[in-house]
């Protein structure tokens, strides 16, 4: 259906805002994208979306930020973004991460719950719908997850 993109990515703030506001994390969403209505999958989404910002805040300190992007690539494709300043993920992990079951380093996840599933399941729908998704990271630093969707014709309304 048609999907507003501002709109999907504040719904998703709204969701989040008690455990955001209970750890102090502040939330941007920035948004500029040329267009913005786009034809998607609104459950599948946010879903994905849902599964990146719980773990950025599973792994963001308190008073960390969370931030949100929405923009059209030079291909023409949608990507959204969720940005953190969280713990980071290291080198050697990164290649593996979006495998089921795989977390980083038990020591440091033990007491946080999770199953190591979100990511697998955000990749599964993010490629049902076409488009790819990856993530870039910096230990201590952050963790930046980055999905593209296909825009269709509908999709191309600019602002
Ligand atoms: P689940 O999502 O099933 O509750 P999970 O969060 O452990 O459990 P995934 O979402 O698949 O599983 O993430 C896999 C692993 O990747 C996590 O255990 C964590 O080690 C690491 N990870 C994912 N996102 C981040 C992030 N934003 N910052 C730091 N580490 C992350
Ligand atoms: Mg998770």
């Amino acid at each position: 259906q048609p999907v507003d993109i501002v709109e999907m990515l504040e719904d998703v703030e709204d969701r989040f805002s008690f455990q955001m506001q209970q750890k102090n994390v502040h939330t941007v969403i920035d948004a500029r994208p040329a267009v913005s209505v786009a034809m998607l999958d609104r459950d599948g989404i946010d879903q994905v979306l849902d599964n990146l910002i719980s773990n950025a805040l599973k792994y963001t300190p308190d008073g960390g930020t969370i931030t949100m992007e929405a923009d059209v690539t030079e291909d023409g494709m949608l990507s959204l973004s969720v940005a953190d300043t969280g713990i980071g993920i290291p080198k050697k992990d990164l290649d593996r991460i979006f495998e089921r079951f795989y977390r980083v380093d038990k020591a440091r996840t033990r007491y946080m719950g999770g199953t190591g599933l979100g990511l697998s399941i955000a990749r599964e729908i993010v490629r049902v719908h076409g488009g790819s998704i990856y993530l870039q990271s910096e230990l201590e630093k952050g963790t930046k997850v980055t999905f593209t969707l296909p825009l269709n014709e509908e999709g191309r309304e600019t602002t």
